[in-house]
């Protein structure tokens, strides 16, 4: 079923190819998508963490590509719009086990387990205690250190939030997230934090790399790592059986269920923390020929940022988000060589920071570069080129936009699912939070290999990208030349 999708797929972009009329869709190819991806998820860019070298070459690859375009800046430093925000470079990353067997086992980087993206330095090299969740809220009637002495231990904590509530009904608020987990884990006296998946999750979550952290001071002297359910079931001796064991006990009493494993664990990091690197958005303007509409201004825009890199393993993100990016720079190319003199101001932007939590795209809604009397739409390009066939996010609330983009896609490659949701979602969350309407563009299914070393060129799937990126255009066009006006009563 997957194969015959696919070469539908293939079939429906061989066709579309063939008679492309329009040379702005003509433009967007298969090959020059693939290829930005490549040059984008390349070793040299090291996963793109902003406050890099290898973020900032890919900045560079970026403007480049809009100057030879015949775009105008439009930050506020030339292309790049500046702004600052947490660093974490990781320079070694090692976590070895020795089973409740007492026998040693090497795990492997990127595999078995990663860094979190804001651990501490340290050695760690100790007896391992499970604690539950990790949560220490005892003023909210839940501490999973509660008569625990870990002081000079290794926690093991699973990672996810509990799927029940506190006691006090309130939600688990950010406490759940590694940042506060460290600090609890720190202030107990442990010497390192270990996070696992829900063992008994109908499909464990891999061991990914993620720099979203949660609130509140960096935990500079506690390495932080998580690691597949398999590799820290060798801690217990009874397995993954027991490791499950031991989580369900705290779920079905709803209270904490800590105790030291036969194993122990040797976690050491070498890190660098800057709590404020200088990096940007880049952003790249079309100005508007309409007197009446060059006020208002679309805005297309994808994460440029991925993970980065631990030690010698890098995290390529190719689908997540070189294909956005990718995407982008093949929208302004379409615009600039389809002829296209749009009424309104087109805005690419290139954002900083979305895996620490939509950073750049933040910055960008806050500190417009140019102010515009409107923006019309916001379309987002975020994990596009892995799967068989497209989602459209913002339909629940912009059901014009959706609508749009629908029709336009029915008209051609016919990929588009039915199912959306309201507007929003990663970088469109803060367009969608002021007022924007927001479409978001997703290949699926696209988060196969999300946050994992896997996530490579070779996963995708390149026609589709070519055909999402072309309905992106369609929709672009449309709503560049006016002829989208707005959610219905939104304005006359
Ligand atoms: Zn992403």
């Amino acid at each position: 079923m997957r194969a015959l999708a696919l070469l539908l797929v293939a079939l429906a972009a061989g066709a579309a190819l063939a008679h492309e009329a329009d040379p702005g869709a003509a433009s967007i190819t298969p090959e020059n998508l693939l290829a930005d991806v490549r040059a984008l998820a390349a070793p040299e860019l090291g996963g793109r963490l902003p406050g890099t070298a290898g973020y900032e070459a890919a900045m560079r690859f970026c403007t480049e590509r809009f100057a030879s375009l015949g775009l105008t800046p439009g930050g506020d430093d030339g292309w790049s719009q500046r702004l600052t925000m947490e660093l974490n470079e990781i320079r070694s990353c090692e976590l070895a086990l020795t089973g409740a067997d007492g026998v040693a086992a090497p795990l492997a980087l990127g595999v078995d387990y990663a860094c979190r993206g804001f651990t501490g330095s340290g050695v760690a090299d100790a007896p391992v205690v499970f604690v539950g969740y990790g949560l220490s809220l005892p003023e909210r009637g839940h501490d999973d250190y509660a008569g625990l002495d870990v002081r000079g231990k290794v926690v093991l904590a699973v990672k996810p939030a509990p799927k029940w509530e506190p006691a006090d009904g309130q939600g688990w608020g950010d406490a759940h997230l590694p940042r506060p987990k460290a600090r609890a884990a720190r202030d107990h006296g442990a010497v390192g934090l270990l996070l696992v998946p829900h063992p008994a999750a109908t499909r464990p979550q891999p061991a990914i790399a993620s720099v979203l952290h949660g609130p509140g001071e960096q935990v500079g002297d506690l390495p932080q790592a998580e690691l597949t359910a398999a590799a820290a079931a060798r801690l217990c001796a009874g397995g993954l059986a027991e490791l499950a064991g031991l989580v369900a006990a705290v779920d079905e009493a709803k209270a904490p269920a800590s105790r030291e494993l036969p194993g122990r664990a040797r976690l050491a990091v070498d890190a660098a923390y800057d709590p404020a690197a200088p990096t940007a958005n880049v952003v790249g303007v079309l100005p508007g020929t309409d007197p009446e509409l060059r006020d208002e201004c679309l805005v297309i825009g994808g994460h440029l940022d991925h993970v980065g890199r631990q030690g010698e393993v890098y995290w390529p993100g190719a689908n997540d988000n070189a294909s956005g990016a990718a995407a982008v720079l093949a929208l302004a190319r379409a615009f600039a060589e389809g002829g296209v003199l749009p009424r309104r101001t087109v805005v690419f932007v290139l954002f900083a920071g979305e895996e620490q939590g939509l950073n750049g795209a933040r910055w960008f809604v806050a500190h417009p570069a140019r102010p515009f009397e409107r923006t019309v739409a916001m379309l987002n390009l975020d994990c596009v080129a892995h799967g068989d066939s497209i989602q459209l996010g913002g339909g629940g609330s912009q059901p014009a936009l959706w609508g749009l983009a629908r029709g336009l896609d029915a008209a051609h490659a016919r990929l588009s699912t039915a199912r959306t949701w309201p507007g929003g979602g990663a970088d469109a969350e803060p367009f969608h939070e002021a007022g924007v309407p927001t479409l978001y563009f997703a290949s699926t299914p696209s988060y196969t290999h999300l946050h994992q070393a896997s996530d490579t060129p070779e996963t995708l799937n390149p026609l589709l990208h070519a055909e999402l990126t072309r309905l992106a255009y369609r929709t672009a066009v449309e709503i560049a030349q006016g002829r989208y006006v707005g959610e219905a009563g939104e304005r006359p």
